[in-house]
Order: C-alpha cells, then structure tokens, then sequence
C-alpha cells in the first residue's frame, strides 16, 4: 500500500496496481548476437539484475576481444555484401518493420525495461517504448531521402556503438535506427546493467529479417566497450555515457580515420523568472530532476529561482515533492523507481553526504524506502552556492541544488558556469525573455516552459564537456554519412 500526500495535506492511500510481468519471458542465460544468431561467447559471464529486489534475472554472456572481433567481421561482410549495397528504399522497409514490432511488443518491451533498470513502468511504457519507436519510424523515412539531407548520401561502414544503463532501449533506438538508415552497419554494447531490452531487440532484429550481420549485440562491461571502440575495423564510434569515459574513448581513436560523436553529461540549469506560472514551473522542476529517478544526463539539476519569489517556489515544491510515490517499478502509481545499482547509489549518497558538510540544507521528501534494491528519496539542497560540488558535479540522481539569482544577467553567469552544456530550461512569461535567455544560454537544447521533451526530428547534443555530435532529427545523419556539412 502506497501513502502519498496531497498538496492540500490530506492523505490518499493507494492500492498497488502492478503490471504482470508474465508478459515477459527471461531466459536464465543469454549469449551474443552476431550475424543474425545468439553464440556463446569465449569469454566469462556476468549476472544482471533487478535493482528493485536484487533479484538475479539472468546470467549474460561477457564478450571478449575475439568476441568482438567476430562481430565486427560480421557487421563489415553484412556492409560490403548487403546492407551499404541495397537501395534505401529497401533499408526503409526493414526500419518500418522494426518500428513496427517495438509497437506489437511495447508491453513486454516495458516491463522487461522497468524490471531491469528499476524504472517506472508508467515511464517506460509512455516515454521509451513510444519514442524508441518513433525514432524507427522517424529514420526509416529519410532512409530514401539522403540526397536531400545535406550530408550526402554513402554510408561510413561499421559503427560500433556504447551505450550506458539509464535509457537502455532508447538510446540504442537513437544510436542504431540512424546508422541503418544512413547503410551503416552496427555493433552495439549495451551497459553491463541493463542488457536485457537490447537483447530483446536483437530477436526483435530476427523477427524483421533483418539481414544477418547488419545489427550485432555484444554484451560485458567497460574492457568489451573499449575493445569495440578500439577495434581497427571500425569506422564510427557512437557513445552515450560518463565524461570520464568519453575523455578516454577520445583518446584512444586520436590519430585514427574514425569518425566520432560522444553525448556526456549534463549539470542543467533550470531557471525559474518571477513572472512564471509557478505551479507549471513546480511540475518541471519536479519532472526536471525527479523523472527517471535523476539519472537523466540533461536533467535540471541546479535550479535557479529568482530571489523574490524564492520562498514560495520552495514551499509549492516541497508540497508536491510530498506527493510522489515511491517504490514497485511496476506499479503502475510509481512515480520514482529505483535507483539502477548499488555502485550509482553509493555515489548518490557520497556526493549528497559531501552537499551537507558543505554547508547546504538538505530535505527529503517523506516517503518509506523499501527494505530491499536500491533506493534514495526525491532530495533537495538550499544554500547552494556555485562554489559547491553539488552545484558543480553531476549526482545522477534525484537530488536538486537550489540557487538563487536576482537579474537575469546574474541568472545566465550562473547557468553558464559549468564546465557541461546539454541542456538548460526557462520558466518565465515574457516570449522575449525566452528568446534572449535561450540565445546567451551555452546549451545544446533549451526548454521554455517545459522540460525533458523529446522528439525523434529535435536535434539532441552538447557543448563543452558534455560531448560533440547530434542525435536526432537531420543533424542526426551527419554522423553515420561520408558527406560534408552544409549546416
Ligand atoms: P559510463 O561511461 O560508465 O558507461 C557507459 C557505457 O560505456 C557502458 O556501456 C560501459 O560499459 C561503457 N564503458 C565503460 N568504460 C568504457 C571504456 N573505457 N571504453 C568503452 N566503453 C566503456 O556511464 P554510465 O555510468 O553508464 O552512464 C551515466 C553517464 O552517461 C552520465 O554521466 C550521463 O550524463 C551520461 N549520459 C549522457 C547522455 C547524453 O545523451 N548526453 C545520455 C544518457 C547518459
């Protein structure tokens, strides 16, 4: 039973309404995809599991260097022989297909994810699922249209593809559905924490008949990540995670002909105006940070309010943090899941731990943690100054620095004195505000009145140390074609 409490006070109590999960069908061990078929792997294997419960769901199979070497053999035979030869036309068909299906087995595609990485199922089900999807659909229909995007048209060849644990279906859908569309052909790890959606796509990839070879999972840890990055076979290197790593992966393909393009992390500002509709704002702020339990590299993590209406932004905020549930991922009145691993929550709490001996207030919402998983309450931290780690260091987690600012000239210094770039939000009334913020803000996307929209033809990337490249819409193209820019 769920307790939550309403803006006016009053308790609600909720009966559970958990989605089955007979839907999905784990299998107790998973081995490789590549060339169109599950292998067993030379290498050792690793254990995933439920961050909810920690409940083991399967013993997954850890690629090795010749493990690695095979798929990037079968990507390139599937390139040379079929997959960069064939009209985009035909490519188009296969993506449709593709789309299709994550449409047909969205529930179990949802479930599974929800089980997996800890998230909400209400969030998987009306925010990955769906846009995993129409980020298939969306590049299917420029899979004909190249010489109309600015970028060329032929394909680069192989690219191998990294992807981290917070969105593990989306963000192999913004990663693999352009690189076919472009006549790439594909390599991709999943994060060691999260294989098991990738590993659905990939019978997924068998039910469309999608030409064996064309996509190939591999799944392991940080070594089989590097070894595909580095592999000498590869043409593109496409990463979503930590700085850290993309710093390394930068490195290592310096002095190669490899193309590259890396989406990092974020410290967003989100920058409430004292003219804003508040109860809106409280919502985006709310959605800024909390959703996907903060592990959302542009999530708004530093809020900046505007001093005069400081207070009563806070208190309408503490209300409604009140109100968000809490606990089973697959119920569906859960509004804040799990944390995805006992490593990420250790990290939460170091750096919030860190916020306090700083010298920052910290509040937490009232909600009972679950005995069992990994859990941290929605979080928040007054008397941020910029000097704070809080303020300077992405937590990853549901944990907000509250900053205050009096001009909006003191508003974009602060929102610009971060080292990242990705994103940025802006709550204010006036469209002319929006429009002066938005152009002196250093980030890749800007949301007015609203946050953490996305949209399969909205370009997505960051300044900075927040990456370089574009994923989606035809900015996304450029990464995965031989052309040059027109921009
Ligand atoms: P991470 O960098 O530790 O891991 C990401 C992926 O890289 C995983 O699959 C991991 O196995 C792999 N990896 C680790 N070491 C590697 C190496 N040396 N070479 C190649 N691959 C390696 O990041 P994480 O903790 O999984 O993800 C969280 C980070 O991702 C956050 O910083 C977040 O901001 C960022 N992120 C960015 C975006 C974006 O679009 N900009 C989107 C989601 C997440």
């Amino acid at each position: 039973m769920m307790v939550s409490t309403s803006p006016t006070g009053a308790k609600f109590e909720y009966a559970p309404a958990p989605e089955s999960r007979a839907i999905v069908d784990i299998k107790p061990s998973y081995g490789l995809f590549v060339n169109g078929e599950f292998v067993d792997g030379h290498g050792h294997s690793f254990k995933t599991i439920s961050p909810s419960t920690e409940e083991v769901l399967a013993e997954v199979a850890e690629a090795d260097e010749a493990d690695v070497d095979l798929a990037v053999k079968a990507a390139r035979r599937a390139h040379s022989r079929v997959w960069g030869r064939i009209p985009g036309k035909e490519r188009a068909k296969y993506l449709f297909r593709i789309a299709r299906i994550i449409q047909e087995r969205g529930r179990e595609l949802a479930v599974l994810e929800s089980i997996d990485n800890g998230k909400p199922i209400k969030e998987t089900r009306d925010v990955d699922v769906p846009i995993a999807a129409a980020h298939f659909f969306y590049y299917a229909g420029w899979a004909d249209k190249l010489e109309y995007s600015g970028h060329g048209t032929q394909s680069l060849g192989v690219a191998g593809q990294v992807i981290p644990w917070n969105f593990p279906l989306l963000m192999l859908s913004w990663k693999i559905a352009p690189a076919l569309a472009c006549g790439n052909t594909v390599v991709l790890k999943p994060a060691e924490t999260t294989p098991l959606t990738a590993l659905l796509f990939a019978e997924i990839c068998q039910q469309a008949d999608l030409p064996p070879g064309v996509v190939n999972i591999i799944t392991g840890a940080g070594d089989t990540g590097r070894a595909l990055v580095s592999h000498p076979d590869v043409d593109k290197v496409a990463f979503t995670g930590s700085t850290e790593v993309g710093r390394a992966i930068a490195k290592s393909v310096a002095g190669s002909d490899k193309r590259v393009t890396l989406e990092l992390g974020g410290k967003a500002a989100n920058i409430v105006f004292d003219d804003a509709p508040l109860d809106q704002a409280v919502e985006g702020i709310v959605n800024g940070i909390f959703f996907n339990q903060g592990h959302v590299c542009c999530a708004g993590s530093r809020l900046l309010v505007q001093e005069s209406v400081g207070d009563e932004v806070l208190a309408r905020l503490k209300r409604r943090m009140a109100t968000l549930r809490l606990g089973d991922p697959l119920d569906k009145n859960t509004d804040v899941g799990a944390i995805n691993s006992a490593e990420q929550l250790a990290k939460i709490r170091e750096l919030s731990e860190i916020g306090e001996q700083e010298g920052a207030e910290r509040w937490s919402a009232p909600c009972e943690l679950p005995d069992h998983g990994f859990w941290f309450a929605p979080t928040i931290f007054t008397g941020v100054t910029q000097a704070h780690r809080i303020a300077r260091e992405e937590i990853f987690g549901p944990v907000l620095s509250v900053l205050t600012f009096r001009t909006p000239a003191e508003a974009i210094e602060k929102a610009n004195n971060t080292p990242y770039g990705l994103s940025a939000g802006v709550w204010t009334d006036k469209g002319s505000r929006i429009l002066k913020v938005a152009n002196a803000l250093r980030a890749g996307v800007v949301w007015a009145n609203t946050f953490n929209k996305f949209d399969p033809t909205s370009p997505f990337g960051g300044y900075k140390e927040s990456g370089y490249g574009r994923e989606g819409g035809r900015h996304g193209l450029e990464g995965y074609l031989k052309g040059q820019s027109l921009k």
